[in-house]
């Protein structure tokens, strides 16, 4: 066995976030809470000030999140941090709110820093940082990533600085009046984070067995998935994978799909979920670790890779095929020539890949969603 380390400090919490008040103690008497708009209509932002009231902890909102946050969002929030001296930030909210939240809090510890230089490894500490996810898909309340959009670079980059949260409560209730496309996009992308742990090039044998675990409890959840019915043990369960997925990636990385989605995201606006399992078939087909792919459709309890593409279709393209997205040859010619240049965002896939492999992957991903 190969020589691997494991780090995953987040203490995770699962269950009602009122159960949990006394976990948000310790940190200080200012929280600076970064979110998006849904969590005042889901009753999170109302649950968690509640807490802080109770335990009478000062609160700013920042609600302005934007989608895929970008470097201008989060100087706007980091601003607001830090004119209000927080003890400690808190990230509510999907993959977006929760990504920024882990930028401001290294902006609020040290302000002589810009969002900039945090693409940078750097050696910084931030502020205690606290994570309520109220999407089950990115796992960010589990894995120490950031990702921000970069507007300057035309594409969306994880910042160098890693940032684990504290505590991360995970509460399914939040997520009962959540669109069928926003929990499928979600759904798909923790799919997409085991899938990807499990085939990339810094896998071991611990992450390998949280993720065939992961991959056997998506297996209880996919008839839901694919019938887009989603009762409460569906959304719990959910929730859960979707931190198990984080656990990997934590170890791991993610790896080709998520590098390719990146350009159907900032190009066409795609959901990040969608916009990585476009490339999930692709990736199985081409990756030279047969014995592995086949372990991945075994814990799925699917027969072979079309009917793995089957199952993947009918859960992103009724969403996709009818938003109309239209790609140029010279699109996809871009957005494979820009990979293929970047060693380094192909270091996680464990083989050499050529353009052309690359191509073929885009190729195949962009027709599939195309009318
Ligand atoms: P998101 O962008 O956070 O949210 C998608 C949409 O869902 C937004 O309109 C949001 O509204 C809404 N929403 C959130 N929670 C809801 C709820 N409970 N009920 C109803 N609507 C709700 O999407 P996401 O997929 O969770 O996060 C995507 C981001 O995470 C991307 O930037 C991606 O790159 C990143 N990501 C990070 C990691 C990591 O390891 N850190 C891994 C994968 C992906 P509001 O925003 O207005 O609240
Ligand atoms: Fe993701």
């Amino acid at each position: 066995m190969n020589s691997f380390t494991y780090h995953m400090p987040t203490k995770l919490f699962v269950g009602d976030l009122c159960g949990y008040i006394d976990e948000f103690k310790g940190f200080g008497k200012n929280a600076f809470i970064v979110t998006g708009k849904s969590s005042a209509k889901n009753g999170a932002l109302k649950d968690l000030t509640f807490i802080l009231d109770k335990l009478d902890i000062k609160y700013t909102v920042f609600d302005e999140t934007e989608e895929n946050p970008s470097v201008a969002n989060i100087e706007t929030a980091a601003s607001k941090a830090k004119a209000t001296c927080a003890d400690f930030v808190i990230g509510l909210g999907g993959g977006s709110p929760l990504d920024a939240s882990k930028a401001v809090a290294f902006l609020a510890a040290n302000p002589s820093l810009e969002v900039i230089d945090l693409f940078t490894p750097k050696n910084i500490s931030a502020l205690p940082l606290l994570a309520i996810p109220t999407t089950a898909g990115t796992g960010s309340d589990t894995t120490p990533y950031s990702v921000l959009t970069c507007h300057d670079k035309g594409t969306k980059q994880v910042i160098s600085n890693f940032l684990f949260p504290a505590k991360a409560f995970l509460c399914a209730g939040y997520m009962e009046d959540m669109p069928d496309s926003v929990t499928l996009s979600t759904a798909i992308d923790a799919f997409c984070h085991i899938i990807e742990g499990y085939l990339a090039t810094k896998s071991t044998y611990m992450s390998d067995l949280i993720a065939e675990g992961a991959l056997r409890g998506f297996a209880e959840c996919l008839p839901a998935i694919v019938g887009r019915n989603f009762p409460r043990d569906i959304r719990e369960k959910l929730i859960v994978l979707s931190a198990m997925g984080g656990v990997v990636i934590a170890q791991t990385k993610t790896s080709l799909p998520h590098q390719m989605s990146y350009a159907l995201t900032y190009h066409k606006n795609i959901p990040h979920g969608f916009a990585t399992a476009v490339f999930l078939h692709g990736f199985l087909n081409i990756h030279k670790n047969k014995e592995k792919v086949s372990k991945v459709l075994k814990c799925l309890d699917v027969s072979d890779l079309a009917s793995f593409k089957e199952l993947i279709d009918k859960i992103i393209l009724p969403d996709l095929k009818s938003q109309g997205y239209a790609f140029t040859k010279e699109d996809v010619a871009a957005y494979a020539g820009a990979l293929a240049a970047a060693p380094e965002r192909l270091a996680n896939y464990p083989y050499p890949i050529s353009l052309d492999e690359i191509t073929q992957i885009y190729d195949s991903g962009i027709s599939n969603i195309t009318l």
